[in-house]
C-alpha cells in the first residue's frame, strides 16, 4: 500500500520480514566470527538506531555498543566537508570494531570517517550496513556485512527519514517517481 509523507508518495520495497531475516543472517555470522573477541559496535545516528537495536538483540556473544553522531561542517581552511564523530566514549585502541550504518550511498561519509577510526588503531575494523546503493558509489569501499543491495532510489522507513519523517515505519519504502 502506498503512503504519503509530506509531499511525496512511497511504495513498499522491503517488508519487515525481509529486513528481520537479513538481520538474523548478519547476526549469525557475527556471532560466529567474533567469538571470544568482545566486539564493539559503533552505530551511526540517527538512521541506524532501529537496525542497530534489532541486530544487537540477536548478538549472543559478549559485545559492547556505543552510538555516535557525525557532524558535518565546512572546514575553514580546507575544501569539502569536515566530518567529526560526537559521543564516542569507548576507547577503540586494540578493539574489534564494527561500524553500523543504515545505508551507504556515495560512500563519502565512510570514506572520511573510517580513516579517523583507523588512526585510533583498532585491532580490526569492519563495516555493517543494512542497505547499499552500488550504482551511486563515488568512494568505493568494502562492506563486510550487508543486508541488501538496492537501486539508486530514495528510501524511507526503518530508521531512515524523509525530512525528519518516516523513521518510525517498520518496513522500507521507496519513493514513487
Ligand atoms: P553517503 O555518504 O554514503 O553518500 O551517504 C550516507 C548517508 O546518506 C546515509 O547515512 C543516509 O543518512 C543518507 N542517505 C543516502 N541515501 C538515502 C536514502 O535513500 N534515504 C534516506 N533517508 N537517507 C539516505
Amino acid at each position: 500500500m502506498a503512503i504519503t509523507i509530506l509531499d511525496k508518495t512511497f511504495r513498499p520495497y522491503l517488508s519487515k520480514e525481509q529486513i528481520q531475516a537479513a538481520i538474523e543472517s548478519i547476526a549469525n555470522r557475527i556471532n560466529t566470527e567474533y567469538q571470544g573477541k568482545n566486539p564493539l559496535f559503533i552505530p551511526i545516528l540517527n538512521g541506524s538506531f532501529m537496525f542497530a537495536s534489532d541486530l544487537f538483540k540477536r548478538i549472543t556473544i559478549p559485545a559492547e555498543i556505543s552510538f555516535i553522531k557525525l557532524a558535518s561542517y565546512k572546514g575553514t581552511h580546507s575544501t569539502g566537508n569536515v566530518i567529526t564523530a560526537i559521543g564516542l566514549e569507548t576507547e577503540i585502541y586494540q578493539r574489534h570494531v564494527i561500524v553500523i550504518e543504515d545505508i551507504v550511498d556515495t560512500g563519502k561519509t565512510m570514506s572520511v570517517f573510517l580513516p579517523q577510526l583507523t588512526h585510533q588503531q583498532p585491532q580490526s575494523l569492519k563495516v555493517c550496513a543494512l542497505l547499499h546503493k552500488k550504482a551511486a558509489t563515488i568512494h568505493p569501499m568494502q562492506i563486510d556485512y550487508l543486508g541488501f543491495e538496492i537501486p539508486n532510489l530514495f528510501v524511507v522507513g526503518y530508521g531512515l527519514d524523509y525530512n525528519g519523517q518516516g523513521r518510525n515505519l517498520d518496513s522500507i519504502l521507496q519513493v514513487d517517481e
